[in-house]
């Protein structure tokens, strides 16, 4: 209930900033990062000026560090239970490349259990609800994983890896517009899911041979679809769930992009900015929303706005040299929350 009082006023989005920590080798050459607070507040600062260029921003809340996979979890943990409930719910992990995207949503490559990321921790959860729900409601899951790079869409699970480009189109039987030829895979378990994740990995590793670290250029997008029948009344309730790794937010300098690289930079921006824009507009609560502008907000169309619920994990790097992305990923995030 409360959740949902926060969520009318504030749009339909909650930005959540995780803040990287120093890694292992990493020379510690002194953080940016200069306060968390216990509100949502942190505080940068540009070693290069000296302590007077202090910049504040507010969240819905910064994780500091130290702050382990469980507690971040936490927060995203409300929006599961809402799919079950036949809404559609989008997580997002935004940030420049290294920032820890990939770490918060699928978690480090160790299968450690207090490592698993956001994706994992969501469809145990999920299959978790199923169960407790089991006498009331016969539920069916069935999962996809596409990616989007220069505008193409991808299916990551199609059998061959090397699937043909796939449209964006309206399909009544998936709840709105959605990707109906990417292959829909039913899964009973999380370790059903799991299998499935490290199969879309894989392909999306083999198209990264060819182009140099093609992962952080390139959205991935996981789609749990769900549909619980209602036992007792018969009646059918759809909501799915989207874990977006979003591509690496950073500018290229146009002087040191040419060719493919700049291509691809330009995609990035491009879409980065429309999931900004269409935010931005659904927040001011705008006529007209520009879902149009990009395939990632026209594959998310019907999962963001309405009665859609979104969640952003927002990512920095700790350190002085990253003080430039830095301010602007907060931005950014700014503008959406
Ligand atoms: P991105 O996906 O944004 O490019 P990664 O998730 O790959 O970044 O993170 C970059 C590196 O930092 C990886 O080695 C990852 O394991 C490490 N890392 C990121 N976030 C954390 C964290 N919260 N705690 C420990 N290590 C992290
Ligand atoms: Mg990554």
């Amino acid at each position: 209930k409360l959740y949902n009082e926060v969520q009318d006023l504030k749009g339909n989005i909650r930005v959540y900033c995780r803040v990287r920590p120093f890694l292992v080798g990493q020379k510690d050459q002194g953080t940016c990062v200069d306060f968390v607070g216990q509100n949502g507040e942190i505080m940068v600062a540009n070693s290069t000026k000296g302590k007077d260029s202090y910049k504040m921003f507010n969240f819905n809340k910064v994780y500091g560090p130290q702050a382990p996979q469980d507690e971040v979890f936490l927060d995203a943990q409300p929006l599961i239970r809402s799919v079950l409930d036949g809404f559609n719910v989008c997580i997002f992990a935004y940030g420049q490349t290294g920032s820890g995207k990939t770490y918060t949503m699928t978690g480090p490559s160790s299968t450690a259990k207090q490592d698993w990321g956001v994706n994992y921790r969501a469809l145990n959860d999920l299959f978790q609800l199923c169960q407790s729900r089991r006498d009331a409601f016969a539920y069916e899951v069935g999962v996809q994983m596409i990616e989007i790079y220069n505008e193409q869409v991808r299916d990551l699970l199609a059998a061959d890896g090397v699937s043909k480009r796939l449209g964006i189109r309206s399909s009544s039987s998936l709840n709105g517009v959605h990707v109906p030829d990417a292959v829909m895979i039913p899964v009973a378990n999380s370790s059903d899911v799991l299998e499935i994740m490290a199969v879309g990995q894989r392909n999306r590793a083999v198209g990264a041979t060819a182009l140099n670290e093609r992962s952080s250029r390139s959205h991935s997008v996981l789609t749990v679809h769900v549909q619980g029948t209602d036992l007792a009344k018969g009646c059918i309730l759809r909501g799915c769930l989207h874990l977006v790794d979003l591509a690496g937010s950073e500018r290229v300098e146009k002087s040191e992009a040419t060719g493919d690289r700049l291509k691809e930079a330009q995609h990035i921006n491009k879409s980065l900015s429309a999931l900004g824009d269409v935010i931005a507009a659904l927040a001011q609560k705008q006529t007209h929303i520009p879902y149009r502008n990009s395939k990632l907000t026209q594959l998310l169309q019907h999962s963001l706005g309405g009665q859609a619920k979104a969640l952003m994990f927002v990512h920095i790097n700790p350190d002085n040299d990253s003080y430039g992305e830095t301010i602007s990923t907060l931005k950014f995030a700014e503008r959406v929350s």
